[in-house]
């Protein structure tokens, strides 16, 4: 409905958050001035650092402590009882993933249904595995059992993953954005996300993102692009403009495209990735509302069969066209504790 590009007003804020700290900044927002019980969204896992889990923020202290992209997997959805749970509505921030499902889960659960006051979408490239994060440390010499903190983005924009090794607040060890996501993390793509038709959260409120158009010198203070989605998000937005909370100026519609051009890509490869799938007799997910085959059709003649015969070879070499082995077998073994890779348990199909 419209776009916006900005940042936080609040500097820590801004500082702090990935981009320019809208998503804190309307959060922050919603607990001071729209009578909300709390923010459910993620963090790491204060224990285990390398583990993101679901927090119910309630304060500004406790929003800037969970500012920040986490490429890792990260599950907000788990606690949404917290909502339920809550007094008055409630905020939720998620991946655009976690959007599509929290509008599912309200579609059949009325309580919840009531307490959403507002639900804001980062977007999303896709979620790098676990294992992503193994390769970071590993490039930068550092024991994931000896990790105190990581930080993969924020404190400057696009900013810098900041590792800290416990036992020494002066082992710092960083590495710039575009090494950590274009050279590490991004070769650790999840099959789910690469067929995803949604990377802008257009189930959400409001979707907050990165505005890629513009030249970002390294640790420069953030900027967000900030798209309305629906009637609430604008009207929350503008109060939240109104009040100072965020600084936002209008932008043209062309900026969401011009920002994200690999996101566009992965919507018009995506029809040719599912007839691929379809062809190979593989089960396909049905998106309804994507408009794919018109997405499909702004590729290049050619460019058109790039994506189908790219899905084709990647479901042969990686055999996707039988039954995984790992859905089949009886246990599976769970890494419970991220930050000590000894710690497996085996558990049954059926405690799954
Ligand atoms: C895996 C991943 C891929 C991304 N890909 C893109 C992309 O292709 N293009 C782009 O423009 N932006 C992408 N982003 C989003 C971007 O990094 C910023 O999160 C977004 O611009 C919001 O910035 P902000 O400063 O407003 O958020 P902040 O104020 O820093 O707040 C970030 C919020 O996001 C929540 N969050 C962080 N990580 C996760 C996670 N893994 N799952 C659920 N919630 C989370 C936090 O709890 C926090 O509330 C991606 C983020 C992730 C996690």
């Amino acid at each position: 409905m419209e776009v916006w590009e900005g940042y936080a007003t609040d500097p820590e804020i801004r500082f702090k958050g990935s981009s320019g700290g809208a998503v804190t900044a309307i959060a922050l927002f919603c607990l001071q001035h729209e009578q909300m019980a709390g923010v459910l969204h993620v963090g790491a896992n204060l224990e285990s650092p390398l583990q993101n889990v679901p927090f119910f923020s309630k304060n500004k202290e406790e929003l800037l402590a969970r500012t920040g992209s986490r490429y890792s997997p990260a599950a907000p959805c788990e606690k949404l009882k917290w909502i339920e749970q809550a007094d008055s509505p409630c905020v939720f921030i998620g991946k655009p993933c976690d959007v599509a499902a929290l509008r599912k889960s309200q579609s059949i659960n009325q309580t919840l249904n009531d307490k959403i006051g507002l639900a804001v979408s980062i977007f999303c490239a896709g979620t790098p595995t676990t294992k992503g994060t193994y390769d970071l440390l590993a490039t930068l010499g550092v024991k994931p059992q000896g990790v105190s903190e990581i930080r993969y983005r924020g404190y400057g924009w696009p900013g810098k993953v900041t590792v800290k090794v416990k036992g020494s607040d002066a082992d710092v060890h960083q590495l710039s954005y575009s090494e950590c996501w274009g050279k590490i993390l991004s070769n650790f793509g999840q099959f789910r996300c690469l067929i995803c038709p949604d990377t802008t959260g257009e189930f959400a409120d409001i979707a907050c993102g990165d505005p890629w158009h513009r030249k970002v010198e390294q640790s420069q203070p953030g900027y967000s692009l900030v798209l309305v989605r629906t009637e609430k998000g604008r009207e929350i937005l503008h109060r939240a403009m109104r009040l100072g909370y965020v600084t936002l100026a209008p932008a043209h519609i062309s900026t969401l495209p011009r920002s994200q051009p690999a996101l566009l890509n992965g919507r018009r490869t995506l029809f040719g990735q599912l007839l691929a799938m379809h062809l190979m007799r593989l089960p396909t997910p049905s998106f309804n509302g994507f408009s794919l085959i018109e997405n499909w059709h702004q590729l290049k003649f050619w460019n058109r069969f790039r994506p189908v015969l790219a899905m084709l070879w990647h479901t042969i070499s990686e055999k996707l066209y039988r039954p995984q082995k790992k859905y089949l077998s009886g246990t599976i073994t769970v890494n419970e504790d991220f930050a000590s890779p000894a710690v497996i348990k085996t558990i049954s199909r059926e405690e799954t």
